[in-house]
């Protein structure tokens, strides 16, 4: 017999279990239930609107329900929703890789589909791994990356990944990184930075297969500016030691940042690009790993030398994301360059310096692209938290990491939302400062 079909149970939590959620806090305090979004707007159940700041937690481009790309994800829905990538290929999964590649630096030819930001870097690790291998230096083991690195939860990622607050928990299963310093966003202590690098090299170069770095931003450290250049320095001193360059731009790919990409946009040709996140317009799950031709010729031989990669996620190219992908793209390359968006990227900038430098809650202001964190001027351990509570009642998401409020806005957001967002937020932030309970 049929079960009788449910009726909706308003939500009660009881099996709920978030990501980096306190669950006690959670269950405590009554959820925003997200219905339904529009461009930068978020509706919950009460049909209150929010504000998505976080742009979804750093994937909406185009805003939510874009005409288009629902229509690229129909379109592609009335032919096929998935079939594997195993050895089978199908038009939307080679129609994106050839855009990947397109927009792409030029020495990337290759691309290979995965699921997440993580997934993209671990494949990037992996590959060269095998690389160093397949080419007969199987002693190159060792891996570069920056203080305060986040590339992701897995555990390769979460090794080359330098977040105490995140990750020191799991450390003893870690594999060894070589670490090195961020240099201040003015650039003044740039050249002791590399040099830095060039002494590890010295030592090292001979057994290390890679370098991994977040270019011009490192997102989850709260947005730590580097000086643009800084990711020309790294390339130079990799080919000099003629050690991989594998960057990640789950983050500040596809318009974040402000160009397309940040490797293209700085003529810096990577040897692995790691793409996540804004790639689906933050419709769907997706990632990409692209490569060199050089590196997937070490790949090649008879089945029998088991040369190949042995990776590969179920979902992999899956069609609906690459449908929704390709479309993104396809507007943001018409988007990015127009004046329309360049002065409204100018504004957010200009808005956010004249909301925020002079506020008494805000102790520094970190701005590039459509990104921005704002330190809180208090040693208040959940002072971030409480303005982000305030901020919901003036219909406003935001999600800050500890005393760090990051604004985030889908790439698209208006001057009149500009200016909501960031009034809201010196709202809140001077609602919970003035709060003596603090
Ligand atoms: N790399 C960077 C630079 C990131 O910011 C993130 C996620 N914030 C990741 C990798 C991991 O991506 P995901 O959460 O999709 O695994």
């Amino acid at each position: 017999m049929l079960s009788q079909p449910q009726t909706f149970r308003p939500y009660d939590g009881s099996a709920a279990w978030h990501p980096f959620t306190q669950m006690q806090e959670f269950l405590e305090t009554p959820p925003i239930v997200i219905k339904r979004g529009e461009g930068c707007w978020l509706e919950d159940q009460g049909g209150k609107r929010y504000l998505d700041g976080t742009a979804s937690i750093w994937t909406n481009t185009l805003g939510h329900a874009h005409p288009e790309l629902d229509h690229a994800l129909r379109e592609q829905l009335d032919a096929i929703a998935h079939s594997t990538y195993l050895g089978v290929t199908h038009e939307a999964g080679a129609r994106l890789e050839q855009t990947l590649a397109r927009i792409s630096p030029a020495n990337l030819t290759r691309v290979f589909f995965s699921d997440n930001g993580s997934t993209a870097v671990e494949v990037a690790l992996k590959l060269s791994f095998q690389y160093w291998q397949l080419v007969g230096q199987p002693q190159r083991t060792r891996v570069l990356a920056m203080e305060e690195a986040y590339h992701g939860d897995t555990f390769g990622t979460m090794s080359v990944g330098g977040s105490h607050l995140f990750h020191e928990r799991f450390h003893h299963w870690f594999f060894p990184v070589d670490r090195f310093p961020r240099p201040a966003e003015d650039g003044l202590d740039m050249d002791s930075v590399l040099e830095h690098l060039r002494a590890t090299l010295d030592r090292t170069a001979g057994q290390t297969a890679a370098l991994l770095l977040e270019p011009w931003i490192q997102g989850a450290a709260g947005m730590a500016l580097q000086p643009k250049a800084f990711v020309q320095e790294i390339e130079k001193i990799c080919r000099k030691y003629n050690i991989h360059l594998i960057l990640d731009e789950v983050f500040t790919g596809f318009g974040r940042a402000g160009p397309m990409l940040v490797c293209q946009d700085m003529n810096v040709e990577p040897d692995f690009l790691c793409l996540a996140k804004g790639m689906t317009a933050g419709y769907i799950p997706m990632a990409a790993t692209l490569a060199s031709e050089e590196i997937f010729d070490a790949f090649l031989g008879e089945y029998l030398e088991y040369k190949h990669f042995f990776h590969g996620h179920t979902f992999a190219g899956n069609p609906l994301a690459a449908a929704v992908a390709h479309r993104n793209i396809q507007i943001l390359e018409s988007l990015i360059p127009s004046e329309d968006h360049q002065k409204r990227l100018q504004y957010f900038g200009d808005k956010i310096e004249n909301t925020f430098s002079e506020h008494p809650g805000v102790s520094a202001i970190r701005q590039r692209g459509f990104t921005c964190a704002l330190d809180l001027n208090t040693e208040a351990s959940r002072a971030g938290h409480q303005v982000a509570l305030h901020a919901r009642n003036h219909g406003l998401l935001l999600r800050p990491i500890a005393n760090t409020l990051l604004l985030v806005p889908p790439l698209i957001i208006s001057t009149e939302e500009i200016d909501y967002l960031c009034e809201n937020t010196a709202n809140a932030i001077s609602q919970t400062l003035s709060n003596s309970t603090l």
